[in-house]
């Protein structure tokens, strides 16, 4: 690879893809760096007897102003535009209807406190009803949301996604992985299984050292994740502290998935969905059958999801069987099997599922994504004020880094285009 590149991208994931995408074309020489051997970062779509299973991001939410529906009709990827299972749960089992309702009705006027009478500590929990009997059941949902408990949480972080998020949510059948690495441009310079272990600024350039060799770019767009960015995983300029504490401001929560798959007669129904014990804060989230697949996709979030990846797939799959077992009885443990598990907390080079705000810390997705010295550009899903948490924004996010690269490297000089590509 050129040592010399105009711009280094690091992370093939959704905001890298989205950067590289928004640079091609633009007449400046760029390398996408990706440390693990594949590209869509936390958008990952294994191929596992024929099917295609997300084991990272799967909804395409808001979706009616989600880029990516664009550009999978582009490359000619069919979007499933039915409507989610998530708010129901299927006969009943073990959720009645009158509690079902009143966890609802709990839920909602915990949300409209939080837009229209927020708590002044900004803390989410504070909003919770003192007298309520669906704490658990919020804290299940905060960590599905958010991946992490409500105690934990900005309510204003949490209310900017809110309203600015719409209730589309549609699916790639495909899968959401493969769609954003279908979407890298053609002819584009990607050195997967490549690590950069430091990030110098000596000079007019930047100094990558990478597991391949030194690159010094004009510039470099960051695409890693917040834990990333907080750890130590990359060396990095002590310049960069700032942008390094607003990371640690918007940590990833945890979130993981787990397939099962379901064999011989059954009684579970396509497109159809259970909590497995509303009362449960740590329980999981049990989608059937989606888009008809013979599997049932475990979510998991907060307290669930550490528990998954602190006691490992064994266990994890184990809760979720009983789970399910408890609901629709025991000949049902007979149909069903280990299929896929994620890994995110422990993925060395992401570290968890997705950021949200601490209290008071709502400001720090500004601060990460301002450019240093015209030299370092912040992107990837954390920087976006509003889609951070998923795909979209992560690709926006990078679009708009790249955009400001551009501007830098381009100012003054004549012959290079800022062509828009997707
Ligand atoms: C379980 C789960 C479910 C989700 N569900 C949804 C969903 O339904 N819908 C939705 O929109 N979003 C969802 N998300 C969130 C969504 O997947 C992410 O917000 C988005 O993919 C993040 O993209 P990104 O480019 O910002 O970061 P990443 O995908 O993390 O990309 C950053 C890349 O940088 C690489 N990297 C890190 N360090 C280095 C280094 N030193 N050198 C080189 N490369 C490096 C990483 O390996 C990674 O590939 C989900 C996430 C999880 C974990």
């Amino acid at each position: 690879m050129t040592s010399e590149p105009d711009i280094v991208i690091i992370g093939a994931g959704a905001a890298g893809i989205g950067a590289a995408r928004r640079l091609a074309g633009s007449g400046l020489s760029t390398i996408v760096l990706e440390a693990l051997p594949r590209p869509g970062g936390r958008g990952f779509t294994r191929q596992i007897s024929g099917m295609a299973i997300d084991l990272g991001c799967g909804w395409l939410h808001s979706a009616d102003r989600n880029p990516w529906v664009g550009i999978a009709e582009e490359l000619g990827i069919v979007v499933d535009r039915r409507r989610s299972a998530w708010g129901s749960q299927y006969r009943e089992l073990g959720f009645p209807p009158s509690d079902h309702i009143a966890a609802q009705t709990e839920f909602g006027a915990w949300s409209e406190r939080i837009i229209d009478a927020p708590p002044a500590s900004d803390i989410a929990a504070e909003a919770l009803d003192p007298n309520g009997r669906w704490t658990n059941y919020l804290q299940a949902l905060s960590g599905y949301i958010s991946g992490d408990e409500l105690e934990r949480i900005s309510a204003k972080d949490y209310a900017a996604y809110d309203e600015a998020s719409t209730e589309y949510n549609w699916r790639a059948p495909a899968g959401y992985g493969a769609l954003i690495t279908a979407a890298i441009p053609q002819g584009q310079a990607l050195h997967l299984s490549t690590r950069v272990e430091s990030i110098g600024l000596d000079g007019s350039r930047v100094t990558l050292e990478t597991s391949a060799g030194t690159l010094r770019p004009r510039a470099v767009i960051v695409t890693c994740s917040t834990n990333i960015l907080s750890g130590d995983t990359i060396r990095w300029p002590l310049a960069l502290d700032p942008w390094r504490e607003a990371a640690c401001r918007l940590p990833l929560g945890n979130n993981e998935k787990i397939y099962l798959e379901i064999n011989g007669k059954n009684p579970f129904e396509p497109e159809t969905h259970v909590i497995g014990d509303p009362r449960d804060a740590a329980t999981g989230s049990y989608y059937i059958m989606p888009l008809g697949l013979p599997v049932i996709e475990c979510f998991l979030g907060g307290a669930g999801a550490r528990k998954a990846a602190a006691d490992g797939a064994a266990a994890a799959y184990e809760r979720a069987t009983d789970q399910i077992v408890n609901l629709f009885g025991s000949s049902v443990r007979s149909n069903l099997k280990p299929l896929a598990a994620s890994d995110w907390a422990r993925t060395a080079s992401i570290g968890g599922g997705y950021s949200h705000a601490l209290p008071a810390q709502r400001e720090a997705r500004g601060i990460l994504a301002r450019p240093f010295d015209n030299r370092l550009f912040f992107a990837g899903e954390a920087t976006h004020a509003t889609d951070f948490s998923t795909a979209h924004g992560a690709y926006k996010s990078g679009r708009r880094a790249a955009e400001e690269a551009i501007a830098a490297l381009t100012a003054g000089a004549s012959g290079i285009s800022g062509a828009v590509s997707g």
